[in-house]
């Protein structure tokens, strides 16, 4: 399981809503609008 930063909740990533990579990372989402938020600001999302 992986954890959406955006909301902080925990996607499985098989059926998460979307996924970013960043600085090498992937990132997965609970839903397209976690994603966009991510997408428009990743720093501060990825710790
Ligand atoms: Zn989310």
């Amino acid at each position: 399981m992986e954890k959406d930063p955006v909301c902080g909740m925990t996607v499985d990533p098989k059926r998460a809503a979307g996924s970013s990579v960043y600085k090498g990372r992937t990132f997965y989402f609970c839903s397209s609008g976690c994603k966009a938020s991510f997408d428009r600001n990743p720093a501060q999302f990825a710790k």
